[in-house]
């Protein structure tokens, strides 16, 4: 971080500014130049809040040179991580996909979905028991009930699971749970993030609607700051002006990602697009782009599913789809 001082600045207020970053554990590094005074601090500057500094009246302006996550950070951490998710490797060259319902509807349902799936090569199950939906009259997934048929469907097809918890309160009922997963609209639930930062689950973290890479990358920093470093990122679409599609898939995310951070890189095409015509050319293009992952929707009947029916792929269109993903595979970009 870099401090410019104003031309006029008192050298008191100098004396305090220094003490007080001092206090936080930095090195000043003063240079006096002919039009202007900057300070450089070394250490740990995430912990200082560059707005306050900004807000001194000696101070001109502030520069960051580093970025304000660490433990996401892959100048700390040059390897990808490589994210155990049941039986089941995530990142570092092991390119998953995970597919499912949107909403777990019955045991009928999920397990014969599961089955197909599996058999298509999908290696971790979704279903949502929990479901954020926009109105308060939609169907809102069958919770606890559901969670029992999603561990059926895990004993039946031995496929690892991934559902989505709303709040701190429901946790009990994802004991055995392979993979926790944060919605879009969770994303900045701060206290949620904190809490499964203390669990020993790997988390699936999906960009918010309106949410920066940066702010991504926050919100994975709150969980693996509290010791949970076992984290997976999932692009799934933002918010733009166009309304063609449900959202915009923004697939520069996966090579920016992977520049600066060493987590694992999920892109959900269903999400993203809303249309399942739409789903197998991004889950491609996901694919040829470096992701380590894909999550789709896939339900036996689309035009009668609970929630998303639109944007679910057949379990036959999604069979053809995995048999491309092999095919594009060896294509896919590699970042170094
Ligand atoms: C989901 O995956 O079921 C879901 C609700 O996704 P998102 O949070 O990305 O909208
Ligand atoms: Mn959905």
């Amino acid at each position: 971080m870099i401090v410019i001082l104003k031309k006029d600045y008192n050298e008191d207020q100098l004396g305090n500014l220094k003490d007080w970053l001092k206090s936080m554990g930095l090195d000043i590094h003063l240079s006096a130049g002919a039009n202007h005074t900057v300070l450089g601090l070394v250490g740990d500057t995430t912990v200082v809040d560059a707005d306050l500094i900004r807000a001194l009246s000696i101070v001109e302006d502030v520069k960051l040179v580093q970025e304000p996550y660490k433990k996401a950070n892959r100048k700390f951490h040059p390897e990808d991580s490589v994210i155990n998710v049941g039986n089941v490797k995530v990142g570092g060259g092991n390119v998953q996909v995970i597919a499912g319902p949107c909403s777990i509807e019955s045991e009928e349902q999920l397990c014969g979905i599961a089955q197909s799936v599996k058999e298509s090569g999908a290696t971790v199950l979704r279903g949502g028991a929990f479901k954020p939906r926009t109105s308060p009259y939609a169907f809102q997934g069958l919770r606890a009930k559901g969670m029992e048929i999603l561990l059926t469907a895990k004993k039946l097809t031995g496929l690892p699971i991934v559902t989505e918890v709303m709040d701190v309160s429901q946790l009990d009922l994802f004991a055995d749970v392979d993979l926790i997963q944060v919605g879009a609209r969770n994303m900045q639930n701060f206290e949620l993030l904190k809490e499964l930062g203390r669990m020993k689950k790997p988390i699936l973290l999906k960009r918010g609607l309106s949410s920066t890479i940066q702010e991504l990358l926050m919100s994975a920093e709150y969980i693996m700051s509290e010791g949970n470093e076992d984290v997976i990122l999932c692009e799934r679409g933002i918010r733009t002006f166009e309304t063609a599609t449900r959202n915009t898939l923004d697939l520069s995310a996966v090579p920016l990602l992977k520049e600066h951070t060493h987590l694992p890189i999920v892109i959900d095409p269903s999400h993203a697009t809303g249309y399942a015509r739409l789903v197998p050319p991004m889950a491609l293009a996901a694919i040829a782009a470096g992701a380590d992952g894909l999550m789709v929707e896939v339900h036996n009947e689309p035009s009668r599913a609970l929630s998303d029916g639109v944007q679910s792929l057949t379990p036959a269109d999604f069979d053809t789809l995995m048999a491309q993903v092999n095919a594009i595979r060896p294509y896919a970009y590699k970042y170094s």
